[in-house]
Formats: C-alpha cells, structure tokens, sequence
C-alpha cells in the first residue's frame, strides 16, 4: 500500500517518549525520559474520585464540563491571578491540555497561517500546528550566559512576525527548558501580541511548580492581553495524576466559543467523575500542591548536584518537571546517540532534547531529565551515572 497517512503528519513518526520508554523497561532501566510522578496525587482526589464513580457518575457530562468543575477553575485563575472568567462562557473542560492544544489550534489556524513557538517545543504543539496546516515560526530559546537560564532574544521575536502570523503559543513554566518567563519576558511577548493583533495561546499545565518563590506570571493578566489570549492549563501536573487526561482552558468567550465549536467533534466531553474530584481538590488541597512545590524544588537540587558531580553541565531550572544538562563536559557531543546508548550501558533513561527542535543543531548537545521520582530513583540514577561516565573515561 501507498504511504496512508496524510503528506503534513509524515514527519511525524513514533514519539520520542514511547521509544525511550520502551527502551528503559526493556533494559530495566531507571527512567528518567518521561515525565510522570512516581507517586499520588492527593489522597482526597483519589477517594473523591472513587466515590464519585460509585455513585453512578458514569454518564456523559456536559460537552464543556462539569459546572462544578469550571466554577472552581474560575475561582483558583481569580485567587491567584486577578482573572475573571465567566464559568459558563469563559470555561471549557478538555481531555487533557493535550486535547485544549488540539482544538485550539484545529479552531484557530487557518491553512496558511503562521505561529510563532518558542523552541525547544513540547511535541504536539508542532503536530498540531502541521494538523491544522498552519506554519510553525520557531523563535530559540537559548542560554544565557550569564544567568545560566534559557530565554529568547526579543530582535528574533519581533522578525518571526509576518503580515501572515496568525498566532503565538507561549509555554511557561516551559518544558523542557525549565524556564518561568519574567515579567519582562512576558512585557515583550505581549507587545508583540498587541501591535500585530495576535492570539496567544498559553501552555500553563506547571503553573503551581515554580520554584526558589518565582511566581508564575499568565500572559492574560498583562495589559490588552485577556481579549486576546487562550490559556490551557491541566489536573495531571497539578495533582500529580498524569493518566487523568482532564484540562481546561480559559479566555474570553469568542475564543472559548471556537475552541468549543472544534472540541464538541473532537472527544465531545471528558470524565466527568474526575471531574467532580477535581473541582473538590482545587478548593480544599492548596496546602497539597505547596508541598508537592517544595518536595520538587528539592528533588531539582538533588538531580542537578547528582548530575553535575557526574561531569554534566546543568541548566538552571526555575520550574516544571524537568532539567537539561549539556553533555560535552563529558566528552560526548550528540544527545541522541547517548540517549540511544545510555540504558543498556548505563541503565539510565533521559529524553535528547533534539526532539524539542525544529533547529535541532541547536538542542544536540542536551539531554533533558525528569526529576518527578522518588528520591531513591534519582540516587540510583546519579549512581548508575556515574559508574557509567567512570568505566567510559
Ligand atoms: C504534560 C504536558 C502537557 C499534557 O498535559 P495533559 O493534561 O496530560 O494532556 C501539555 N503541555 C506540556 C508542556 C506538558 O508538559
């Protein structure tokens, strides 16, 4: 048979994830690639959901969710950010911010049109944009000498800006980078946004994981910016239940509205026992998500001292899941071929950053690590590192 698959989705093969993944439980390896917890979420969301489910909560919900549910996103996007979103028409329940990324840009990318990315890049963000015919702008994300963090040049922001940009997505905290864009940061996308008219849609699934007290700042509450921005945000990093697939997304209702209009067909509702257990955690476990927060932030340090003592050079990581280290202290220049190598020699599984590259010379030297795991985890890596870099050298 000819090539079934349609000539835009051709690049793109089995992920990266599923590949190392496979890879790390064929090698028993200690797997570090993707990124899930090695433990629960609240033990109240767990039971919530439970009961929910034997209580008969097993028919379809509502296409744009629980009520329940976008009542509570509506009041935690108020508390914590000033933002004001009618729950009915600014609120909208997806399968997942995977499902929120889908539709949002199956909803808002017109064949032809540009979107601009910031890379590296979470994965789906380049298929979807290929899904919906649209044109990928990638803008780099590159480390800054002196602070050690990753952030982009606001020169190469404003030329990837076309009379056909339709569209910025901006990720923060990003994965895989670790970076939280700063008030500034944020200052020149919406800028940017406001005198080009873009839409920006906002990847916020590590909003409560920022560390050392950085706050995490939404694109939406900048000036001229909630009229104009679409933010997707997720229970699975937020309680630490990655295999609950339930999102929402947040803005004003003329984009809610279009998102919903593709959704409807998509996966038309999610669960909606979930979605009940959710809505009760988002009132009642904040202390929950401050101490999962801190627990993080130190299982950064420990990977990243773990990790430089091994020889690696470590970027600094302000939040989410995740760490980069460059490779070329130890010798080694192509993050793929030691991505490939390392769980039968070292018994040790971690993501090439390539992947997250449209530019991938740029990400060839990184590997990005997850830090999410069970400090035990980490230590058995950091040792299985670290015999390895010895019997190489
Ligand atoms: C994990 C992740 C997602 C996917 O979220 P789901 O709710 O599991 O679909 C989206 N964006 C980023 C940046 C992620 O790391």
């Amino acid at each position: 048979m000819e090539e079934p698959l349609i000539e835009r989705m051709r690049e793109y093969g089995e992920t990266i994830f599923a590949e190392m993944t496979r890879l790390a439980v064929e090698t028993e390896s200690v797997n570090l690639g993707q990124g899930f917890p090695d433990t629960d979420g609240p033990r109240s969301l767990l039971e919530g959901a439970t009961r929910n489910i034997m209580a008969g909560v097993n028919q379809y919900p509502p296409g744009p969710g629980r009520p329940e549910l976008r009542q509570a996103v509506s009041r935690y996007r108020s508390r914590h950010y000033g933002l004001d979103f009618d729950p009915d028409s600014e609120v909208y329940v997806t399968v997942g911010a995977t499902a929120g990324i889908a539709a949002s840009m199956l909803a808002l990318v017109e064949r032809g049109d540009e979107v601009v990315v910031f890379e590296p890049m979470y994965d789906s963000y380049a298929a979807m944009i290929s899904l919906a015919g649209g044109v990928r702008r990638p803008v780099a994300l590159r480390r800054d000498p002196s602070s050690g963090r990753f952030t982009f040049d606001p020169a190469e922001l404003r030329a990837a800006i076309t009379p056909r940009t339709r569209l910025i997505m901006v990720n923060t905290p990003h994965n895989p980078t670790g970076t939280v864009f700063t008030g500034a940061e944020l200052a020149e996308i919406a800028r940017v946004c406001r005198e080009h008219d873009l839409i920006a849609v906002t990847d916020e699934v590590y909003e409560f994981l920022t560390f050392d007290g950085r706050p995490h700042v939404p694109l939406a509450s900048l000036p001229g910016m909630r009229e104009r921005t679409l933010s997707i945000s997720s229970v699975g990093k937020m309680f630490a239940v990655t295999a609950w697939k339930t999102g929402w997304v947040t803005g004003p209702e003329p984009l809610v509205r279009a998102v919903r209009t593709v959704n409807q067909f998509l996966t038309f509702s999610a669960n909606g026992a979930l979605q009940l257990a959710i809505a009760d955690a988002m009132d009642d476990e904040w202390e929950w998500i401050q101490r999962q927060r801190r627990a993080l932030q130190d299982k950064r340090d420990r990977l990243a001292e773990g990790l430089t003592a091994t020889g690696f050079d470590v970027n600094v990581c302000e939040g989410t899941y995740f760490l980069m280290a460059d490779i070329r202290p130890l010798g080694y220049l192509d993050g793929e071929e030691v991505a490939r190598a390392l769980p039968r020699e070292a018994g040790v599984a971690a993501v090439p950053a390539k992947v997250f590259y449209d530019h991938q010379e740029e990400g060839r030297h990184l590997l990005r690590f997850a830090f999410c795991k069970k400090d035990e985890v980490l230590d058995e890596a950091v040792r299985r590192l670290t015999t390895w870099h010895k019997r190489e050298n």
